[in-house]
């Protein structure tokens, strides 16, 4: 049965006089990954911060897991898990005494083995963080979402910028944190991503929600139209190319 656990309801954000979130709603599912889509500036970030509660919202309604953000964002911020700007590490901590000193911060005590292992970084346990690959980076910082034990997590463009394989491997690894009870609301500029990750999808425009769908519902929803494709020429293309060449095997280490 589906069980809804983020509630939105006609969110407006203005910086200024700039509308930057135009009244948008919609619902999260427990258990769902949910993906947010749209061009740079739609309003994607806005609308996450404002959940995570690290935001002020201009009006409209937010409950998350049935608590009102207006009433107890503290409530809420103790339920979920915000990727950090990977800047905001200490680059020269050790990513064991980065997951110490996070726990601290969530008064939460975390087996930093257990942590690393669950995103396949238990070598690194001895590096520091400005050692580790791009992909390796992204896959402590999604760690770090995980340490309060959150009932959702928010993943903003988590895989901007990876290698082929480095996506691939962060897909896994999202599934099973999905698989393993907890609810993702992520953004990504990359549709593939988006098709094979997400349960459904919202794509919003200039602040405004113009599509909310099962990726597979939209495309038969566009198909309908009498949309047609130019003629695919090619059974493949650079990108089955490229890891057809490459593999699927992390190159990072
Ligand atoms: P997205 O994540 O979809 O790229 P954002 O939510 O970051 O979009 O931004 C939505 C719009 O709001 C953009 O036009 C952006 O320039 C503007 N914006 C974001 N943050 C601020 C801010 N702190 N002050 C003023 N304008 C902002
Ligand atoms: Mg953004």
């Amino acid at each position: 049965m589906n069980e809804t656990i983020i509630s939105v309801k006609d969110l407006k954000k203005n910086y200024g006089d700039f509308e930057a979130v135009k009244g948008i709603s919609f619902d999260v599912q427990k258990g769902e990954i949910f993906g947010l889509l749209g061009p740079n500036g739609a309003g994607k970030s806005t609308t996450l911060e404002i959940i995570e509660t690290l935001r002020q919202k201009t009006s409209g309604e937010v409950w998350v897991n049935g608590i009102s953000l207006d009433e107890s964002p503290n409530e809420i911020k103790k339920i979920i898990g915000v990727q950090l700007q990977t800047s905001g590490y200490y680059p020269s901590l050790t990513l064991t005494e980065l997951i110490h000193l996070f726990a601290g911060l969530y008064n939460e005590t975390v087996d930093p083995m257990t942590l690393l292992d669950s995103v396949n970084l238990r070598d690194k346990a001895n590096a520091k963080f400005k050692e580790l690959s791009g992909g390796q980076k992204q896959r402590f910082s999604i760690a770090t979402t995980l340490i309060n034990k959150p009932k959702i997590i928010f993943l903003d463009e988590p895989t901007t910028g990876l290698d082929p394989q480095a996506r691939r491997n962060l897909w896994e690894l999202i599934k099973n944190i999905r698989n393993s009870g907890t609810t993702v609301i992520i953004t990504t500029h990359y549709m593939d991503e988006a098709e094979v990750l997400c349960d459904r999808v919202a794509i919003i425009d200039s602040g405004r929600i113009i599509a909310l769908n099962s990726p597979d519902k939209l495309i038969d929803e566009l198909v309908d139209t009498g949309f047609e494709r130019p003629k695919e020429v090619k059974k493949a293309n650079l990108e089955d190319v490229f890891i057809n060449l490459t593999g699927h095997v992390l190159r990072e280490d």
